[in-house]
């Protein structure tokens, strides 16, 4: 079968790799569509990936289990999380696998096929289209969701989201949509303008000597009650404590290395409250399907799909910041 490889550099081939093969408790699904994530930048960019591919958000049909299957049978429509909790203990009963202790990550989506534990699946509905299903069970809304739950729910009217790769566009469409004011800042005008037709109020320029105050001036000099962080960049990082007002909240939704902060300075003497969101709760899926129901524009943050053969197109456009979400198709 097709899948993309990594080799390194920025360079994205198709190679010929053999079938996954179900073990007990999984399953393979023919993929339909895969997602690319941001999180899958660094090993682009960088030394990429020596067996399989970094995809962990597809969406396809069932079609083998593995010993012990029960509830999931060929030929249904799933969506995969591509975290897979052990299935035992006290997280795993509350749906809550990326809290597990023996969680298992799955990844090489970006194939024509994929295996996936079958207690990772979420069954997709018939009026739940593929675009909107692989959103809602990767982290392409998943991640924006799951910082929702864990955001201050009342007295919260603006947002500043840093960052608009595909997980600070959701942020900013959740948050929109919920009715919050938000400040959308990025160095790419493709995806400030993006920003501004998924509901965002406000575009900033990232990396000028005045995004900051730009700011703080749109919040009447008070801050934003909420700063998102979804560049996984020190100085991104920063900013969002120098935008949060007194009292405020900091987000971090972007993976990165170390950061330097000050108790006193970013903590202590403004009470501002930091947490940090990973991926989803598995249990949250059922959240999000309500909120799709309901009119979330989920399919809206999906800019780009390309067929399987041209993935080194999609990575190369997606690199560049001129997407939002892309999808790969893998079958007509
Ligand atoms: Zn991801
Ligand atoms: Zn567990």
């Amino acid at each position: 079968m097709k899948s993309v490889r990594f080799d390194g550099k920025s360079i994205v081939r198709i190679v010929d790799v053999p079938e996954p093969e179900p073990g007990a408790d999984e399953v393979v699904v023919a993929t339909v569509v895969s997602a690319i994530c941001g999180s899958e930048m660094k090993a682009h960019k960088g030394d990429g990936q020596a067996n399989g591919n970094p995809g962990h958000e597809a969406a396809g049909v069932v079609e083998r289990v593995g010993a012990n299957v029960t509830g999931i049978k060929v030929g249904q429509r799933v969506g995969a999380s591509a975290i897979a909790g052990c299935g035992h203990c006290s997280f795993c009963a509350r749906g809550q696998y990326t809290w597990c202790n023996n969680y298992k990550f799955y990844g090489s989506m970006h194939a024509e096929k994929f295996v996936i534990a079958a207690r990772a699946c979420h069954l997709l509905p018939d009026d739940v289209p593929w675009e909107v299903g692989v959103l809602i069970s990767g982290d392409g809304l998943g991640v924006p969701y799951h910082s929702s739950t864990r955001m201050p729910k009342d007295g919260v009217d603006s947002v500043a989201v840093f960052g608009l790769g595909p997980v600070g566009l959701g942020n900013v469409l959740l948050q929109t949509y919920l009715g919050r004011r938000v400040a959308a800042i990025d160095l790419s005008e493709y995806r400030l303008d993006y920003a501004m037709k998924l509901g965002a109020r406000w575009p900033v320029r990232a990396g000028t000597p005045t995004t900051v105050e730009q700011i703080l001036e749109l919040s009447a000099g008070q801050g934003v009650d909420i700063a998102i962080e979804a560049a996984g960049r020190p100085e991104t990082a920063k900013q969002c404590f120098a935008v949060a007002r007194k009292g405020g909240t900091v987000v971090f939704n972007g993976e990165q290395g170390e950061l330097l902060l000050s108790p006193s300075d970013d903590f202590i003497r403004r009470d501002i409250t930091a947490l940090g969101c990973w991926f989803y709760h598995f249990r949250e899926f059922g959240d999000m399907l309500r909120l799709y129901r309901n009119g979330l524009r989920v399919g809206d943050l999906v800019s780009h799909n390309y067929p399987l053969a041209e993935a080194p197109e999609a990575y190369a456009e997606f690199a560049a910041g001129r997407t939002a979400k892309v999808l790969l198709r893998m079958q007509a």
